[in-house]
């Protein structure tokens, strides 16, 4: 008996020595929860999945370049419709065994037991309510444009009506352009434009007064003078609408080739009723805000109206574990390239700083000691070490 007992206790400890250099410092439902499934989140997903972290990713579906013809600038995919983009990316982050692709709203994001682990909560389609457990949760919630009231803008938007040259100047190139914006910033676009567009009227609706003529000089000296250069017309009266008079769409251009002209054609209405000017597309600057409150709930801190993330620290929020990528992080950079990049950078720092998490608690188990808080702030804090992997050059500290 008393042999059988000693037997019983040795394999136990034989097989706990076995397991404890893979068993996690928390047990949570997931590794990583990655909120909002455009190119983001998607390419958090990738990396994630790449090193066999067990991952969902849950998307409410609402993409910022949906009313877009096609997704430009995204080598290997340049031309495609943002849909086939993101279905191409879903098809093969899928095949890989730890992750899980769910459509459904993250409603709330509580932190647990000083940020060791998260409980997320959820509405799945048909008001089912779920709640998940997490190590790390991913925000690529998105931003969400604020369009005018104007008559047309919301129709046409991504349609003759864009936001960046890179994504559809091309289509519009030596066309009759105008540009929507305040004075100041119809202003500084003219030169971001200036190799696709020659002929070009700003349409300021009511922004050319003295006061922002006097910003205007401030941020561009001499761009009166400019403007005169390049015979740049202004056009001060108030919108009344943006008609489309004719659809430039491109359904039966060779799909194998990136770009196709788009000749779009508009008439633009004011509210004096008179001399309406037509134009075939339109380079547009309007304000955006955060798709989500999820993320500024759970505490992160905003920097302007984007979630502020250290780039020393694989995008890490000043909530550690909460991580910002994509349009909705403070790298104000905003197109597809940079929604991959982002995930990807956060996907690598995630996933060593999980293992460094494990590390310190099983070191610690073998000395039977407890982690205590202060380890764990120095575990964030040893994020962007010269020596790392995941060395990223010194930035400011975000979690001091
Ligand atoms: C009209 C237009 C055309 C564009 N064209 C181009 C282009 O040609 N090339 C280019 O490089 N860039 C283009 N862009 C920019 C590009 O769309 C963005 O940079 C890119 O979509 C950012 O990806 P993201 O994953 O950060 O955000 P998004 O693609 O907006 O995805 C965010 C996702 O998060 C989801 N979400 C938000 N909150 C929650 C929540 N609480 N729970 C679950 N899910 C949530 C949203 O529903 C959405 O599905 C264009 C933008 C616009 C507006």
């Amino acid at each position: 008996m008393i042999f059988s007992n000693i037997l019983h206790v040795c394999l136990l400890l034989a097989s706990a020595a076995r397991s404890a250099p893979f068993s996690p410092a928390v047990e949570t439902d997931y590794d990583a929860i990655v909120v909002g499934g455009g190119p983001a989140g998607l390419a958090a997903t990738s990396g994630l999945a790449r090193v066999r972290r067990n991952v969902l990713l849950i998307d409410s579906g609402e993409y910022r370049n949906d009313p877009t013809r096609h997704a430009h600038d995204v080598l290997g995919f340049d031309g495609v419709t943002p849909a086939w983009l993101r279905f191409a990316a879903r098809q093969q982050v899928s095949d890989y065994g730890t992750v899980s692709l769910v459509n459904g709203t993250v409603t709330e994001i509580q932190p647990q037991n000083n940020n060791t682990f998260f409980k997320v909560l959820a509405e799945y389609p048909g008001n089912k309510s779920v709640s998940f457990t997490t190590r790390k949760v991913v925000l690529a919630t998105g931003m969400r444009d604020i369009l005018p009231s104007t008559t047309g803008i919301a129709e046409n938007w991504g349609k003759g009506i864009y936001w960046c040259p890179w994504c559809d100047g091309h289509e519009h190139a030596d066309q009759d352009l105008g540009i929507l914006a305040r004075l100041d910033s119809a202003v500084t676009s003219v030169r971001e434009i200036l190799t696709l567009n020659t002929d070009i009227i700003l349409f300021v609706n009511g922004t050319d007064t003295p006061a922002n003529r006097n910003i205007t000089e401030g941020k561009f000296p001499g761009w009166e003078k400019y403007l005169t250069l390049l015979n740049v017309k202004i056009e001060n009266r108030t919108l009344a609408s943006i008609n489309r008079l004719r659809d430039g769409a491109t359904p039966y251009a060779d799909p194998s080739l990136p770009t196709h002209p788009e000749h779009d054609l508009f008439q633009v209405e004011f509210a004096d009723n008179q001399n309406p000017i037509l134009r075939n597309a339109f380079f547009a600057d309007f304000p955006s805000e955060q798709k989500s409150k999820v993320g500024e709930n759970a505490g992160v801190q905003l920097y302007g109206n984007k979630l502020a993330a250290d780039g020393a620290g694989g995008l890490v929020t000043n909530v550690p574990g909460i991580f910002a990528i994509g349009d909705a992080n403070s790298d104000n950079v905003t197109n597809v390239p940079h929604a991959f990049f982002s995930g990807k950078r956060t996907a690598v720092f995630l996933h060593v700083q999980i293992e460094r998490e494990n590390s310190v608690a099983q070191i610690a188990a073998v000395g039977k000691r407890n982690v205590q808080n202060n380890d764990l702030q120095t575990l964030w804090r040893r994020m962007n070490e010269p020596d790392d992997v995941t060395f990223a050059g010194h930035t400011f500290d975000m979690l001091s």
